[in-house]
């Protein structure tokens, strides 16, 4: 019974095990030989049964051995899981032409498109996973993970997209459903799918602007890291660098200025790129794309030299002199800027649009009046505590002029360049920075200190004024020490000075100018991240405070009293300066026992935690500082630089209230905008691009900016092509000669083995000597041309 044979032959057969063998040794014949036991194709009836046709496949494809290959494929029956595997397999060894040939394969099997989604179902299968892949990874994120972009570029004109992970709180079903079923798998595969949309290839190659891309991914990751704190340190940060840097890296790829104005000029929506031009002054470039960069803090990005040329170079303006002029010269220019501020205000005043005025409106000249003003702002503040000085008996009474203290409230008119800065910024990105919401604090105080004394200023003046001597009238006229604790006139001059210190912070906003200051600057401002060991210091010292009071506190005899006292001494006690006497109280032995030893402790805790505080605030800070001191210090120069390529704001600040001509320009040419922007069209500014490709047809469509978007995006391709050309001939020519080397070890051991046959069975000890020292020496050769 023919029939029956063959059936348990089937059964047995299925997986011959010599079929490893054969695909090791390469031997063909055998493997299809071994492929042809049943009449015609092999069937998988049930696949979990056995994986093993699957490492078969795997195995053939490992090895490289396509003939292999493609006699399991046509001989057995794979499903559309196994090719999947098998298509991961060749993604992970990079050979580009098996992967063709599988997708040509699945294509077949499906009829149509495949079912990408399909892959996701994994999720829900439980065995233990013998396959070599996490979850979630499917051919095209593995592709995009090692960069293969012709790979990359094969699976996405077929179809495979890597579909964007859903919110991290999102409540679908399909969501739901995978956190409670595998929430392990479910994250996993979450990040190995942000791993694959982050890849320089998958960014490159399906973007259609894959710097725009690269910024927002990293956003994005950036505040994943703070959802998922789980996986913020290797996975989402990590990434988060490598957008960073693909984007940096693309930036590089620019040849020609023309490119980089292209590309630092626009971002992508080109109604949002001709409405941000109104924000800056006519002949400053929009530079929406840098701008953008900083929103989104890509330091690296702001700092690279293209775009800190691109910077300076208008921050200079036309004074091309003054980039390489020596520092003497700027200083000098300088001092005489702050000494004639008012005269060339009123220049600009009257003519802004002359000569001189245009040169006010350069950049830098439009930051030194700023700075002169300000600089005089706290010239005036010293000043004014001078006079204070001078005419104390009088600033002791109410009898105090309040024009003599109120000079510096000609500078608070600061507010409203404040009010237009928050009208052109918007309210949000104007409270985005730190430094703002310190100016509206600042100023707010010095209005309320103002507006007291002011009142205060009224309310004698009527009180007194019908000469009836009421008590408030009486009360009004009395002196300082008679006052009430909450008399407004102190809460003014609480306010006043405490304002007044304020004041000089700002001078942070200036220091980034200048390279050394603004360094210092961002490692002292870094050193000060470090102030959460504070905390702990609180903790220990409320905890001390309430231990040795508790102590003390019973024995009305000792010369400390009360909470207060404690806690002068404890912090005292912290520099050194502390009366040790303090804790003595020799009539009452337990509680001086006590007290002292409590008092031991926290001297020696407090010392070590000081200290540590010291070290780690150090070292922590200096390393971070270390790391990227000039790509922080030049993030935030740039950061200033923009800040004065707006438009508006010319005048410094004293003088920036009156209205000048130019505002009633600007108010008619707002009119005669929306007017017009119903008609409104902006015209193509640049050349279209003059390539070799220009001849296709739809390449010229396209505008010029995604034209040279991609032409940036080609050569990093090309670039990164090379490279790997380049290392691949490397370690090719190494194998080469290695192969050589062997090959060579072989002959040379068929002659010995020969030699050793015709000397007969008895062994010779010289020629095993001869034999073992020639395979020695071919060894050591072989490692050495590997080695170099
Ligand atoms: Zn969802």
């Amino acid at each position: 019974q023919p029939e029956q044979w063959r059936e348990i032959m089937n059964k047995k057969m299925r997986f011959p095990p010599e079929l490893l063998n054969a695909i090791q040794e390469g031997r063909i014949e055998l493997l299809c030989g071994l492929l042809r036991t049943g009449d015609g194709i092999i069937r998988q009836l049930d696949e979990s049964e056995d994986r093993q046709w699957r490492e078969a496949l795997n195995l053939s494809i490992r090895l490289g051995n396509e003939d292999a290959m493609d006699a399991l494929l046509q001989g057995v029956k794979f499903d559309f899981r196994q090719i999947h595997e098998a298509l991961l397999v060749a993604v992970d060894t990079n050979q580009p032409k098996v992967v063709k040939r599988l997708l040509d394969r699945l294509d077949q099997e499906k009829g149509n498109k495949m079912d990408v989604r399909s892959f996701s179902q994994a999720i829900f299968d439980r065995s233990i996973d013998d396959s070599q892949f996490a979850p979630g990874v499917t051919p095209l994120t593995l592709a995009c993970q090692k960069d293969l972009y012709e790979i990359v570029t094969m699976l996405t004109q077929k179809g495979h997209v890597i579909p964007w992970p859903h919110k991290i709180s999102c409540a679908c079903l399909e969501c739901r459903n995978g956190r409670q079923y595998d929430l392990l798998k479910f994250s996993l595969s979450r990040i190995n799918t942000y791993r694959g949309i982050a890849s320089r290839a998958y960014l490159s190659v399906t973007s259609n602007d894959a710097m725009l891309s690269a910024f927002s991914l990293s956003r994005e990751l950036r505040k994943l890291s703070q959802k998922e704190p789980e996986f913020k340190q290797p996975q989402y940060l990590s990434l988060e660098q490598l957008c960073q840097e693909f984007a940096v890296e693309l930036l590089g790829m620019c040849r020609n200025q023309s490119e980089v104005t292209t590309i630092l000029n626009s971002c992508g929506d080109e109604s949002q790129d001709a409405l941000d031009e109104q924000a800056f002054e006519e002949g400053i470039p929009n530079l929406s794309r840098l701008r953008l960069a900083v929103n989104y803090n890509q330091k690296q990005f702001v700092a690279h030299p293209i775009c800190q040329q691109v910077l300076s170079s208008i921050w200079c303006g036309n004074l091309a002199g003054w980039r390489g002029s020596r520092t003497i010269w700027k200083l000098l220019v300088s001092v005489g800027i702050f000494f004639t501020m008012p005269f060339l205000c009123l220049v600009y005043w009257v003519a802004p649009k002359s000569k001189a005025g245009k040169i006010l409106k350069i950049p830098v000249i439009k930051f030194l009046l700023h700075s002169a003003s300000y600089l005089w702002f706290l010239i005036t503040l010293l000043g004014e505590s001078i006079t204070m000085e001078m005419y104390r008996d009088k600033f002791a009474s109410r009898q105090q002029n309040i024009l003599h203290s109120s000079f510096h409230m000609v500078w608070v008119v600061f507010f409203w360049y404040e009010c237009k800065e928050v009208w052109i910024e918007g309210l949000r990105s104007y409270f985005l920075d730190w430094w703002n919401c310190l100016d509206v604090m600042v100023l707010s105080m010095y209005l309320a200190s103002f507006a007291l004394r002011v009142l205060i200023m009224l309310k004698g003046h009527f009180l007194c004024h019908d000469q009836s001597n009421s008590d408030e009238c009486i009360y009004f006229t009395q002196t300082r020490d008679n006052w009430h604790q909450e008399d407004p006139q102190l809460i003014s001059e609480v306010l006043f000075a405490v304002t007044s210190m304020l004041s000089f912070t700002r001078l942070a906003y200036i220091l980034p100018a200048h390279e050394s200051l603004g360094t210092l600057q961002i490692s002292i401002g870094k050193m000060i991240d470090d102030m959460m060991f504070m905390f702990i210091l609180m903790i220990i010292g409320t905890a001390f405070l309430c231990g040795i009071n508790n102590v003390y506190v019973p024995y009305v005899i000792s010369p400390h009293l009360g909470f207060n006292e404690t806690f002068n001494f404890l912090f005292w006690t912290m520099f050194g300066v502390a009366n040790q006497d303090y804790v003595d109280m020799p009539q009452f032995v337990l509680a001086e026992f006590v007290g002292r030893i409590l008092y031991g402790i926290f001297t020696l805790v407090i010392v070590i935690v000081l200290l540590n505080m010291l070290i780690a605030m150090i070292t922590n800070s200096f390393q971070k500082i270390e790391d990227d001191a000039d790509v922080e210090w030049k993030f935030a120069r740039s950061k200033l630089y923009l800040s004065y390529f707006r438009e508006g704001l010319t005048m410094p600040v004293p003088f920036n209230i009156i209205p000048s001509p130019k505002a009633i320009f600007y108010i008619l040419g707002i009119f005669k905008r929306i007017c017009c922007c119903c008609n409104y069209n902006s015209e193509q500014k640049y050349p279209p691009i003059a390539s070799v490709s220009s001849d296709k047809g739809s390449e010229d469509s396209l505008p010029y900016r995604q034209q040279v978007i991609r032409a940036l995006v080609q050569r990093y391709i090309e670039s990164a092509r090379r490279e790997f050309e380049e290392t691949k001939r490397k370690i090719g020519n190494r194998i080469t000669e290695l192969n050589k080397a062997v090959s060579r070890m072989h002959i040379e051991m068929k002659g010995i083995q020969q030699l050793l046959l015709t000397d007969g069975h008895a062994p010779n000890d010289a020629l095993t000597k001869d034999g073992s020292s020639v395979l020695g020496k071919y060894i050591i050769g072989a490692k050495n041309n590997f080695r170099g």
